[in-house]
């Protein structure tokens, strides 16, 4: 299909050279492609991913405007797409996505139990592509359109979604994406050496710290209470404390010179400081197992 568009729009000019060595690239991509058998029973899913949503949403709307027929779906954060005010108003992603699947687990978001009346509906008719549709349907039907655009990218041909559910490992892993036997488009590929960096960047300051330990010791209280029946102990909490107080400890050694001037360090540096603060490899997703627990312990607090 593809072939045959180049192929009309191939210009008679100059360029017909570097246009027959394109025709001629594609047909060999075409026909060497791995997996041939697979795609011919299955076809690829395609991913096209852009930096922001607005540029999704250009892209939905100009493929609206040709004659191609295909399943879509476009993947948003709870941010965008969450109707439930509760879930809404929480400060951080974490929190949102704790407290929405204790709301899915209690069956107390009344969009998540309006899903099953709608979602064969939305997703045998492919009505909806684009964030802002799916909202609207959402809010004049009662059905959550984070999880409706779930449901639709299982049976999509394409699947519209922002870089970083490709490129940040944990983004990804929350949209249960497999990339097997799959088309990625990159769209303005020039942004992706910048975007990777920001995905690999954190900023923490001492406030940050020093909010986490005041936060730790409230679980530790509330860890004590007779009707808690979370995973860990007062024991647990305090080792999480313990981490937490070294690695401020730690910051304050590393403070630059001067408000103005800032310090450089190679990559290793974190690194050390982990060490240091006795966050390592082997340890750390027990330390973010207890940290999940925090924040449910937190949000528990937050809903009493
Ligand atoms: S199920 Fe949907 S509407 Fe309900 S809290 Fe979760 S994301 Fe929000």
């Amino acid at each position: 299909m593809a072939r045959r568009q180049l192929e009309k729009v191939r210009p008679t000019s100059a360029d017909q050279d570097s246009a027959d060595s394109l025709v001629k690239n594609l047909n060999i991509a075409v026909t060497n492609k791995p997996d041939s058998e697979t795609w011919l029973e299955e076809p690829p899913k395609i991913y096209y991913a852009s930096r922001t949503h607005s540029q999704l949403t250009q892209v939905v709307k100009e493929l609206r405007n040709t004659q191609y027929h295909v399943r879509t779906c476009i993947l948003g954060s709870r941010e965008q797409m969450c109707l439930n005010k509760d879930v809404q108003s929480a400060t951080s992603n974490t929190a949102r996505s704790n407290l929405c699947r204790q709301k899915v687990s209690k069956r107390t978001c009344e969009y998540h139990t309006g899903l099953d009346r709608v979602k064969n509906d939305v997703v045998q008719n492919n009505k909806i592509s684009d964030i802002e549709d799916l909202i609207t349907y959402g809010e004049k039907m009662k059905a959550c359109p984070y999880y409706l655009s779930r449901e639709n990218h299982s049976r999509s041909d394409i699947v519209f979604l922002p870089y970083n559910y490709l490129i940040d490992s944990t983004s990804g892993n929350n949209q249960n994406i497999d990339l097997k036997n799959s088309v990625i488009i990159f769209d303005e590929a020039h942004n992706l050496e910048s975007f990777c960096n920001e995905a690999t960047s954190f900023e923490i300051t001492s406030t940050d710290i020093a909010q986490s330990i005041s936060e730790v010791d409230t679980c530790m209280k509330l860890s004590k209470e007779l009707d808690y029946d979370g995973t860990y102990s007062v024991e647990e909490f305090t080792i999480l404390k313990s981490v937490l107080l070294s690695l401020e400890r730690k910051i304050d050694q590393t403070r630059s010179p001067s408000p103005q001037s800032s310090i450089t360090k190679p990559g290793k540096f974190i690194y050390d400081i982990f060490k240091a603060t006795k966050i390592t490899f082997d340890n750390s997703e027990e330390l973010l197992k207890i940290l999940e627990e925090a924040i449910k312990l937190i949000i528990l607090r937050m809903n009493y």
